[in-house]
């Protein structure tokens, strides 16, 4: 499989280079040439299989030979190595929980199979890899979990400060070792604006190799598809409708490539906080990206959404086509609250900000269409957001063991102004000779 830049189709490049570069220099992003499509023999067994296995078939066809399927195999199983739930609440909804993993998001699956590859090409590479990553708050933890102590890699993490939980800051700011974080004065677009200039002006000498670990990286948006296999493969009716709480809209673009790789799904959702760029230009055909503003879901608070250019290049770009397949919705805090509160009073359920975004979506979708069978992607353990979530339903959230000893670690940053010179001259001052 080659991956073409969808700023410069003529540009095709192997899997091992767009996840090596993340970005091309032009700033276009990696897609496969072609959606790989999975055969009925895959989807017969797809029921019997779990997610490594889904993983191992899928993934080999986005990286062809370019990996030993019997490394490809391990990588997969060790990527993929805690549970997957399917939950149905209701009727008409199940919840997708994609939060098992060690750093309790979603964030877990992309961020560990993408090591999983650096780990696998780096091994092979004498030049040292600087993985730059701008978080809003979960993408960051993720990644310095995963990445952690990889020999030949140094990850540099750039967060808002102040706009992330204390659980996700002691994530991602207390494991030292190869991970640095830098507590930028502003917002999360400010952190991915200067990460995005580093790659077009930082001129790395020949000792590093610069690379994102951002979801415009293609190794975390293809697992991102993976799950989706096995929450429809699951469900006893076929056709889901599947409700996404979106941000950087990477993980509804995996929903889309497994939905044309041949997964039945009647229609997307993609719901939002109040940054609501997408969901106005489904409804206006305006796209009109501007800065974030912060909500109780901040992990979807970005304003100017990085994935929106792949999602655009799967629907050639057609708003009409891409209004037949996704709906979006956005709703305010006091609406996130509120359903928080009604879900736990209903059916016992705690949902955490964000998955309680996709629910708000997927019923107001309902409404309109009641023979609907939803699934809604829960991205995060409610006890990650406890100091919103606990008040609203007035009781202790038990926290997941990974997050308890999370928050026994020290913080240790290093603050920076948000101008892509003071990145600039860290990069300078720890990497030159
Ligand atoms: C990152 C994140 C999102 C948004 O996902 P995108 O792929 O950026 O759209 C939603 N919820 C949680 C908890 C997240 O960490």
């Amino acid at each position: 499989m080659k991956y073409y830049n969808i700023k410069n189709h003529s540009q095709k490049i192997s899997f091992r280079e767009a996840v090596s570069q993340g970005i091309s220099s032009d700033m276009g992003l990696f897609m496969p040439e072609a959606i790989p499509m999975m055969d009925e023999s895959f989807f017969k067994r797809l029921s019997e299989m779990n997610l490594p296995q889904i993983a191992f078939e899928v993934g080999s066809k986005y990286i062809g030979d370019e990996i030993s399927s019997i490394s490809f195999k391990t990588m997969c199983d060790e990527a993929f190595n805690f549970p997957i739930q399917l939950k149905q609440i209701n009727g008409k909804k199940y919840v997708l929980e994609l939060f098992h993993g060690p750093t309790a998001a979603f964030k877990d699956f992309g961020a560990r199979f993408m090591s999983q590859c650096f780990r696998h090409f780096s091994t092979s590479d004498n030049q040292k890899m600087v993985v730059l990553v701008a978080t809003s708050g979960d993408t960051g933890g993720a990644i310095a979990n995963s990445f952690l102590g990889i020999e030949g890699v140094d990850v540099v993490i750039l967060y808002p400060s102040g706009k992330v939980s204390e659980l996700q800051e002691k994530q991602l700011t207390a494991l030292g070792n190869n991970i640095t974080a830098l507590e930028v004065d502003g917002t999360f677009d400010d952190c991915q604006a200067m990460v995005k200039a580093a790659f077009t002006q930082f001129e790395a000498k020949g000792k590093i190799k610069l690379t994102s670990a951002n979801s415009i990286n293609i190794a975390r948006l293809i697992p991102q598809s993976f799950y989706y296999y096995y929450a429809v493969s699951r469900l006893k009716s076929n056709k889901p409708v599947i409700s996404v709480p979106s941000g950087n809209f990477g993980n509804i673009t995996g929903a889309l490539l497994a939905w044309k790789s041949g997964l039945p799904i009647e229609r997307f959702i993609a719901a939002t906080n109040i940054n609501n760029v997408v969901p106005e230009y489904l409804e206006s055909r305006v796209y009109n990206p501007r800065k974030s503003i912060q909500t109780i879901a901040n992990a979807m608070d970005v304003g100017n959404p990085s994935n929106f250019d792949r999602l655009f290049e799967l629907f050639n770009g057609d708003w009409a086509i891409i209004t037949s397949m996704i709906s979006g919705y956005w709703f305010n805090d006091d609406q996130i609250r509120k359903h928080i509160e009604d879900e736990f009073k209903r059916s016992g359920y705690i949902l955490d900000p964000h998955g309680a975004v996709a629910s708000l979506g997927f019923e107001r979708y309902l409404n309109k269409n009641p023979n609907s069978i939803g699934i809604i992607v829960e991205t995060a353990h409610p006890a990650k957001f406890f100091d919103v979530v606990q008040p609203i339903i007035g009781q202790e959230i038990p926290m997941p063991e990974s997050l308890n000893n999370c928050l026994k670690g020290m913080k240790s940053s290093i603050r920076i102004r948000p101008e892509y010179g003071c990145l600039e001259e860290y990069l300078r001052d720890k990497y030159s000779e």
